[in-house]
């Protein structure tokens, strides 16, 4: 029996989890599948039950599962800069943490339906379809740093430090998910002026050997900055570092100009990973009716291909919301006259009836 810890967390995290266990609901009766899940507490509501934004036994659920799929945590009511006060968000730092979870996906997929939502022009966003590859527990945000002063005055410093085992496992990871996608990769560094950077370089040639059906290239992360606003369909699986990942992976979701569309995953090799949307848990539109679940369902999608090998399940989900999009379903945040507005529940329940149309058609 596959497990899954769900944990919807604060805002509108309940309501877009809602819609989306409705889906797995009917995808484990329909394919008779041995998934159980279970629902724990994180974030705010945890602080409200037990004074700790996760706790250390809700945390033991999730290693024991084989994914966790999140909401949002987070909101006004707790929020504090004051020492020492629990915050939501250390929660999710914890369990990345705890989990040992290395590696962040993020795709971006342009709807056609949605091209407008953009700023950037329809004729350079048709057809883009990015997943950008992060690693995320080594470099510079964990680097050694300081404050020190010498004879000049005060300065500082950050270090961006790689072991070769931290750039071989997400090379790796980003190699085979290349091989699920179209084969083909950009490693992102800036080996004309960091050490770092050259032997990530080094490495990611290396561990290419292995996976020699992937057509890889190297780029610069000025140049690939500037790439994605020229040419963004040139790029598939975009693979880079701590730092330069989360500012690229920031710049590829904008492209698609809605952040309630956008998944994502954080996993480790052995293919337990936790799965949650982009976006944080908007407490403005809380218990309204008007959240967008798309970005929750679709983060389920990830979690059935990545860590269930899923793979047909996941794809009636993504094609489903293809459909609902392309028949003019809108949620608020993607709403423009000329189609048909929904709530929350309707836009769930459509997409869970094109699943069903999809499953039987299968
Ligand atoms: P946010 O992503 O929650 O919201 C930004 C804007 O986008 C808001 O106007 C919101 O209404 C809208 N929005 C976001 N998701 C939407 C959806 N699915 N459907 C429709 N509209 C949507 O970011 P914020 O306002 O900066 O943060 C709100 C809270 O969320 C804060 O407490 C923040 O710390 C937390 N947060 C949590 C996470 C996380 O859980 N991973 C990430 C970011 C922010």
């Amino acid at each position: 029996m596959k497990k899954i810890m769900v944990m919807p967390g604060d805002g509108i995290g309940p309501e877009i989890v809602n819609e989306t266990i409705k889906i797995l609901d009917y995808m484990i009766s329909k394919y008779n599948l041995e998934i159980g899940y279970e629902y724990g507490d994180i974030g705010g509501i945890a602080i409200d039950k037990y004074g700790i934004p996760v706790k250390d036994e809700t945390i033991e659920k999730c290693k024991n599962s084989n994914a966790v799929l999140l909401g949002a945590v987070g909101g006004p009511k707790w929020d504090t800069t004051l020492p020492g006060k629990p915050r939501p968000e250390d929660a999710l730092l914890k369990v990345r943490k705890e989990l040992g979870l290395f590696a962040n996906l993020r795709p971006v997929k342009i709807y056609k339906p949605l091209v407008s939502s953009s700023t950037l022009k329809e004729e350079v966003l048709t057809g883009v379809n990015i997943l950008v590859l992060r690693e995320l527990t080594g470099g510079i945000y964990f680097g050694e740093r300081k404050r020190l002063s010498d004879e000049k005055g005060e300065y500082a410093y950050d270090t961006e430090k790689y072991y070769t085992y931290e750039i071989e496992r997400i090379a790796r990871l980003g190699f085979k998910t290349a091989r699920m996608r179209s084969k083909k990769i950009t490693s992102v560094d800036k080996a004309n002026i960091l050490e770092s950077s050259r032997l990530w370089r080094e490495v990611v040639n290396k561990i290419h050997k292995e996976y020699d059906d992937i057509e890889l290239n190297h780029m610069y992360v000025d140049n690939t900055s500037m790439q994605l606003i020229r040419n963004p369909k040139q790029f598939d699986v975009i693979l880079t570092s701590n730092m330069f990942g989360d500012i690229l992976s920031d710049e590829t979701a904008m492209i698609s100009g809605s952040i309630g569309l956008l998944p994502s995953a954080s996993l480790r090799e052995d293919s337990l990973g936790m799965y949650e949307p982009i976006h944080g848990s908007a407490p403005d539109i809380q218990g309204q009716g008007k959240a967008n679940p798309i970005a929750q369902i679709l983060s389920l999608a990830m979690l059935l291909r990545y860590s269930l090998d899923l793979g047909l399940q996941a794809d009636f989900i993504e094609k489903a919301v293809d459909v609902v999009l392309e028949k003019g379903y809108r949620t608020a945040d993607i709403y423009d006259s000329k189609n048909k507005l929904v709530s929350t529940s309707e836009m769930g329940n459509l997409i869970l009836d094109e699943i069903k149309t999809l499953c039987l058609d299968d």
